[in-house]
């Protein structure tokens, strides 16, 4: 056989292409073609000559793909094998790969795989971010193939007005034929590939452009798939980092300078990228003229850089820069220099002045390019940013966070900007909860300063102190230089004797005592009660308590400190005299005592109903028992000061005890609230039941405690029936006039200085309705109480008597009018007046007619009133 060599060899192959399809079928090519497209190797085989491919080819090729998408590899390397052998089918010179993104707003599209050919390697063909070539969606066949999204075979490209010759230029290569398609994913536009110069022919035929479109499947699939992965892994981090930044956001409330650190620093993995800088902005709108002074001056220079939209000077006050490459790191600076490597190129400052998102900064567009070499020692480079605003509420923007180098090298995309976005409006948001913090905080300063103002004036004075303990004539010393024993013998000597003052007394009057020497019965009461040396009680604390008591009560009418004495002593007169201390430890009578001496203190002379409807901040702070509650604050306020605190000495757990039982007598003093427990116990077995319960059981003991208080304030109101009930009435009336005045209201009779006339009528009910059964029920197991109930009687005769008296002479009037009226009739042209009640005038209880009201009224006004 004679020698065959290669030409001879074609000829024939060429020439039989039967007998060559048939041979290398049944030989050679499944084995060649697969050898052909593993990696790095070089075909020995010419492939421009073949022409077809067999099922078997197909099948090999399609299965390679396959294999490459259950790896799971790259995209970049899938898509790049795929484009190697799809190249060899439809026999292009190269084929490139162009992503679609948007950037800014405007859609481009960016070589990805670049000059894909059967022997090429993805190392050569990868396109690096810093090198990539970005078309314009106007501009070349790439352009126009994603503007049309339709697939273009263009014989010759002189031909086409789409043609751009300027990758051509760079590349020093000549483009002649081109194929190309876009690659969707549904509506949406993907990517375009393009194949280049047919080898072996001027243009691609149709076969190949059905080729390319029939493979096309296999490349959307890849690209499908790896974009619905990316964007599962973009979902994921974005759950993560708003997950873990509204965990710190709501963690940390104090300042947004600690908010935003934590809530980023704790994402920051999630980020992905190398490095972050957030500045936050100055919020001052308009300078104070502390501020301006220096520009007026001529210092310093007026400010004529950029403003943020509301119309703020930018300026960075701190920038915290967050540096995840190499040894991890974070830089907080404050008033940072304008070269700072995150500021100098003026990317921030261009953020807080357009309030837009710059993503990958196109170096030609941007205005102040950021810098292209290492920013500092550490010989880093950007290689792409992604700067957002960070928006409050209220729109403005508060902050600027910058992004730099993405941690797998390619730019920062669509999705990035999605979920930085999403961070930077959730911390914008947030700002709301630290402003709020902010303003509490203001709040609460300015309600220390008027607490302490407030403080400075209620409590006693040193030189007031001398009042009682005078320290200075006796010893020529300050009461806490003194030993207890000095003090001891000042207060000895001081104090009124209980027997003389009639302290013991239900008929005690505070009316026959100053301002000051109710001061110093309050002490007494004290000493009295055996508490003083027992829990330990400093004198000067005790007389600085009483004294400050006595100042924290208004001078008003009713409520002064007069009557919060007067309840104090009651309280003190039921336990002594009455013998209910026989029911209570020391350290109880104590604190029972000292609810009665605070109960009313700060008092305004209006009832809780009137504080609701003038809106007093009072009734917004607290929703019921408005006025008592306030009481116990005022006093536990007073308790708190270490100057005051009368129960210093005693043990945790006996001032645990103290405190809960003046919460429950100064509350129990809203009538309201007796009214309740009146009600509840009103049977008087039940009552008796309730109170043998109380005697012996530990639990009942502040259900008890809310009655003796309760009975404390009534017999402080009714035991001196012309000058107490007066001026309780003289309140109510005041109290009338401002609901008239101020609120526009007619006020109820009770408090209508119009109906005063009523007054006996209604205290008689009052009695009858809301004392009586009470005292009654109590003097029958405590016969040492009867005298409060003996005087609650004569107060009712008498005020019967005055009622009665009102009666005769209304029916005297009735009759008077009749007699007039009749005297009128048979006197034809008579005329008549009756002088008319000017609203406001102060007038006597008997001096007017009235109206008539019956008891159970009475009852209800007083239960809604006090
Ligand atoms: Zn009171």
């Amino acid at each position: 056989m004679a020698a065959v060599d290669k030409d001879v060899a074609e000829k024939f192959l060429d020439s039989n292409p039967d007998f060559a399809k048939q041979y290398y079928d049944t030989k050679f090519r499944p084995k060649v073609i697969s050898d052909l497209f593993k990696d790095n190797t070089t075909s020995q085989v010419n492939t421009s000559s073949f022409h077809e491919l067999s099922t078997v080819e197909e099948s090999e090729i399609i299965f390679d793909m396959v294999r490459d998408l259950q790896d799971n590899i790259q995209m970049e390397k899938a898509i790049f094998n795929f484009m190697k052998h799809l190249s060899f089918m439809i026999r292009s010179e190269k084929m490139s790969l162009f992503m679609y993104r948007m950037r800014n707003g405007t859609a481009e599209l960016a070589t990805r795989l670049f000059n894909v050919h059967k022997d090429a390697t993805l190392e050569e063909c990868l396109v690096q971010p810093d090198s990539e070539i970005v078309f314009p969606m106007d501009i070349g066949i790439v352009g126009h193939v994603a503007t049309t999204k339709k697939t273009v075979n263009i014989p010759d490209v002189s031909q086409s007005s789409h043609y751009s010759d300027f990758v051509d230029q760079i590349q020093e290569y000549q483009t002649k034929s081109v194929l190309a398609t876009p690659i969707m994913n549904g509506k949406d536009m993907v990517a375009v590939m393009m194949a280049v110069n047919k080898i072996g022919a001027p243009h691609f035929t149709k076969q190949d452009e059905e080729t390319l479109l029939k493979y096309l499947n296999f490349a959307n699939l890849i690209l499908r798939v790896f974009h619905l992965s990316y964007l599962h892994n973009c979902e994921t981090r974005r759950g993560q980092v708003l997950l873990w930044s509204a965990s710190k956001v709501f963690e940390e409330m104090t300042d947004i300078e600690r908010q935003f650190h934590k809530a980023l620093y704790t994402i920051r993995e999630f980020l992905n990228c190398e490095r972050y800088s957030v500045g936050l902005l100055d919020m001052t709108k308009t300078k104070e003229f502390y501020d301006l002074w220096p520009v007026l001056m001529g210092e310093v220079p007026q400010y004529d850089g950029p403003k943020t939209p509301d119309g703020r000077e930018i300026n960075f006050y701190k920038v915290i820069d967050y540096i995840l490459h190499g040894k991890e790191e974070i830089k907080v600076l404050p008033n940072p220099a304008p070269d700072h490597w995150a500021l100098v190129s003026g990317l921030p400052t261009y953020v807080a002045k357009e309030g837009l998102v710059i993503i990958d900064v196109r170096w030609f567009l941007f205005p102040c390019p950021v810098q292209k070499g290492p920013v500092d020692s550490s010989g880093w480079i950007i290689k792409n940013v992604l700067s957002l605003p960070i928006v409050n509420k209220k729109e403005e923007i508060v902050a600027v966070a910058t992004f730099y180098n993405r941690k797998d090298g390619k730019p920062f995309d669509e999705q990035d900007e999605t979920l930085m976005e999403s961070l930077t409006q959730f911390l914008g948001w947030s700002v709301l909860n630290t402003d709020t913090y902010d303003k509490w905080n203001k709040l609460e300063n300015r309600k220390d300063i008027f607490q302490d103002m407030v403080l400075y004036h209620i409590k006693c004075r040193t030189d007031e102190t001398q009042n009682v303990l005078n320290t200075r004539d006796r010893y020529g010393k300050e009461p806490h230089e003194c030993e207890e024993v000095e003090l001891e013998a000042i207060l000895s000597e001081v104090l009124p004797p209980s027997s003389k003052s009639e302290l013991f007394e239900f008929h005690f009057c505070d009316f026959e005592h100053s301002h000051l020497d109710l001061v110093k019965l309050g002490i007494k009461m004290y000493y009295e009660l055996g508490v003083v040396d027992k829990f330990h009680v400093p004198r000067e604390t005790l007389t600085r308590f009483c004294y400050s008591l006595s100042k924290g009560y208004r001078q008003i009418t009713y409520h002064n400190w007069s009557h919060g004495f007067n309840v104090g002593q009651t309280m003190f007169t039921l336990l002594m005299t009455g013998d209910l201390k026989r029911y209570y430890t020391e350290l109880e009578t104590m604190a029972m005592v000292t609810a009665g001496l605070c109960h009313d203190v700060d008092h305004r002379g209006t009832n809780n109903l009137y504080q609701m409807k003038s809106g007093n901040p009072l009734a917004k702070l607290h929703g019921s028992s408005i006025l008592e509650r306030h009481h116990l604050e005022t006093g536990k306020t007073l308790l708190r000061d270490p100057a005051l605190n009368i129960y210093q000495n005693l043990s945790r757990a006996q001032h645990e005890h103290v405190i809960h039982l003046m919460d429950i007598a100064i509350i129990a003093t809203d009538l309201a609230l007796y009214f309740n427990a009146f009600r509840k116990y009103s049977h008087p077995l039940t009552f008796y039941t309730f109170h043998c319960y109380s005697l012996n059981l530990k639990w009942r003991k502040p259900v008890l405690n809310k009655i003796y208080s309760k009975i404390c304030i009534l017999f402080a109101k009714r035991h001196k029936i012309n000058t107490v009930a007066l001026s309780v009435a003289a309140e109510f009336w005041e109290q009338g006039d401002l609901e008239r005045t101020v609120l526009e209201q007619q006020p109820i009779p009770m408090m209508d200085r119009t109906k005063s006339a009523d007054l006996p009528k209604m205290q008689c009910g009052f009695i009858d309705f809301v004392c009586a059964f009470v005292y009654k029920e109590f003097s029958r197991f405590h016969v040492e109480i009867t005298p409060m109930l003996d005087r609650l009687l004569n107060n009712r005769k008498e005020w019967n008597a005055l009622k009665e008296i009102h009666e005769a002479k209304l029916a005297a009037l009735e009759e008077a009018k009749t007699v007039k009226e009749e005297a009128a009739v048979t006197a034809t042209a008579a005329k008549q007046g009756n002088p008319g009640i000017k609203p406001g005038s102060v007038v006597t209880p008997l001096a007017l007619s009235c109206s008539p009201l019956d008891r159970c009224a009475t009852l209800d006004t007083w239960w809604k009133l006090h």
